[in-house]
């Protein structure tokens, strides 16, 4: 059967960064509930659709980088002293809750980026879907899956 929206997929993916694949991203299969996998990359779950077990896709999804979302603060502006990885949760320009890494530091001047870190550089998930079934009532009831890969409950 094909993927539809209702249907629940176990699939395995690799992302690959300008022709390096990216830690962390290989070998556990992940089985997901179509519309309920946040943790799954943006876009990634619509390009599922329609796929048959076994096929074999690659998505390439570049990743915008926000110029508004890099800004530069005073030192002293900081809750706590800066240092290069920190993270601090901010407003964005809309007022929406932005979490802000520390990218630079110049003496008292300190650059702050709320873009994703691997924001700028085109991304490729390459993805093989394992297998395919519908979902069960309970599962869409409940938002998840069940069973193997899922819920236990
Ligand atoms: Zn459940």
């Amino acid at each position: 059967m094909w993927v539809d929206i209702n249907s629940v997929v176990k699939l395995e993916y690799e992302l690959w960064v300008e022709g390096h694949k990216f830690e962390g991203t290989d070998g556990h299969p992940k089985t997901i509930l179509m519309g309920h996998a946040p943790e799954l990359p943006r876009g990634l779950e619509a390009a599922l659709l329609g796929k048959a077990p076994g096929s074999y896709q690659e998505m390439v999804l570049p990743e915008p980088y926000d110029p508004a979302l890099c800004i530069q603060v005073m030192a002293s502006e900081l809750p706590d002293p800066p240092r290069l990885g920190r993270g601090y949760s901010g407003e964005g320009p809309q007022g929406e809750l932005l979490l802000y890494r520390v990218v630079a530091i110049e003496g008292e001047r300190v650059m702050l980026d709320a873009n994703p870190p691997l924001a700028g550089k085109t991304l490729e998930y390459r993805f093989t879907i394992l297998s395919v079934r519908p979902a069960e009532p309970g599962e869409l009831e409940h938002g998840h899956v069940h069973g193997e890969g899922g819920v236990h409950h």
